[in-house]
């Protein structure tokens, strides 16, 4: 379904930046090549004692700026192709923030909904020790992304160290803090995202205090923008999970808590809505953040919102995009608006890499401090380019990948 667009998607976004950068076909066959591609079976004894076997990936896009870096996704969609077009995506943004990484992703076609705790215990165990041999600090660093959290990265810290005799803490980010992870690693996606908020509405002049919200998905990335972005004065009228919207909640801490307790977002008071009225609402924002392919050429067109805030990899299709570009709405794009959650990831590496821990606020100054660098270099060079911030962030992230090989040379 969503797999071949995104990876069709990501293709195109590179050429067009390797056009635009006026870079040479050399340079596109070395950017457009994944550098390494782990496929592997990964089997599941289940608690009835059948064994099942899942098709597991890890993608190492690219090396060339650093160890790579990238989420592990657990959905029964995924597939090699949407895995190098996340991988591919993460190098961009890599680059794009300067962290010294390159991009990675990896994951296991499962529904975890489907799992009991021992068993994705288990399946992630095993998935671990499968791609053990191409994982570590040094060498590539996942986290947690759709379908896993940092119960997942316990697991994984856990199995890479016993193999190898000793705590290794640097292998995963997105950790439980008492393992090593970092203070404010679990809200950072979010933060990033109500942090680009703020800057959107800047640049098109609308003041945040009482500025409308809409946000497609309830999961990590969704829920800890909500929670920055009312901090930060918006109200959000609208939420969704995979279930569909709702609207009429009073705040999101009350629609959590009922959340939490009912596994249902239906809350005292909240009216349903399909998931495509909530992309159409009439709002200053939107922010696609569950899936790819959220916006496009069939769901474009009814958007109202002046501003897109990208919590989601890939949410737009090139139609859509092309469609929203017309109606003269502002697309903060992936590799920017949800970029604080690897740049937060890198600091948990240099925590562990130091073994010395920041208190919250620091994490906090150091990750608005690179997106706002990250905003306004994308904000200037599309306006120096006449060109959209799609456009903008991707060059940015690909010539920094184009100049890094450059510098480092063709071996032998
Ligand atoms: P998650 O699994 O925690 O949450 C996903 C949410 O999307 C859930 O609420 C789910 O019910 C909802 N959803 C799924 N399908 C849907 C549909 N068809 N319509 C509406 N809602 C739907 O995942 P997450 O970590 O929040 O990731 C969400 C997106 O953000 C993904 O694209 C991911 O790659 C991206 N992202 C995540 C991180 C991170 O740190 N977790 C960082 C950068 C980007």
């Amino acid at each position: 379904m969503t797999t071949e667009s995104a990876f069709t998607t990501a293709r195109a976004q590179l050429r067009k930046a390797v056009d635009q950068l006026g870079l040479s076909e050399n340079d596109w066959q070395t950017l457009s090549t994944p550098r390494r591609i782990l496929e592997v079976a990964v089997p599941l004894r289940r608690d009835n004692d059948k064994v099942e076997m899942y098709k597991g990936y890890r993608v190492q896009y690219s090396t060339t700026r650093g160890p790579s870096k990238g989420g592990v996704r657990f959905h029964p969609d995924i597939d090699l192709e949407e895995t190098v077009a996340l991988a591919m995506l993460m190098t961009w943004k890599c680059a794009l923030t300067n962290l010294p990484f390159g991009g990675a992703k990896g994951g296991i076609a499962v529904d975890v909904a489907q799992l009991s705790e021992r068993e994705n215990e288990r399946l992630t165990r095993r998935y671990t020790s499968e791609i053990l041999p191409i994982i570590g600090p040094e060498r590539d660093i996942p986290a947690p992304d759709v379908g896993t959290d940092e119960r997942n990265m316990a697991w994984m810290m856990d199995t890479y160290s016993v193999n190898a005799g000793f705590s290794v803490p640097g292998v995963v980010t997105g950790k439980p803090i008492v393992l090593g992870g970092s203070l404010g690693r679990t809200s950072a996606t979010g933060d990033g995202v109500a942090i680009s908020t703020r800057e959107a509405l800047r640049v098109r002049g609308i003041k945040p205090q009482g500025a409308t919200v809409a946000i497609q998905g309830f999961g990590k990335v969704g829920y800890w923008a909500a929670v920055a972005l009312e901090e930060m004065g918006l109200k959000v009228v609208a939420v969704s999970d995979v279930k569909g919207a709702v609207t009429g909640f009073k705040s999101i801490k009350e629609l959590w808590d009922h959340f939490t307790a009912h596994h249902n977002l239906d809350a005292p008071g909240t009216d349903r809505l399909t998931n495509e009225e909530l992309l159409h609402l009439e709002v200053d924002v939107l922010i696609p953040a569950a899936l790819a392919d959220a916006i496009t050429e069939k769901t474009a067109h009814g958007i109202k919102a002046k501003i897109i805030v990208e919590g989601a990899n890939a949410p737009t299709s090139p139609e859509g995009d092309a469609i929203l570009n017309d109606k003269g709405i502002l697309v903060v794009p992936d590799i920017l608006a949800n970029s604080g959650g690897v740049i937060v990831s890198y600091f948990e590496w240099v925590q562990d890499k130091q073994n010395y821990f920041w208190d919250s606020h620091e994490v906090k100054t150091n990750l608005t401090d690179i997106m706002m660098k990250a905003f306004s270099e994308v904000e200037d060079m599309a306006k120096s380019q006449s060109v959209t911030w799609r456009e903008a962030a991707h060059m940015l992230g690909v010539s920094r990948v184009a100049q890094a090989h450059k510098l480092r040379g063709l071996y032998p």
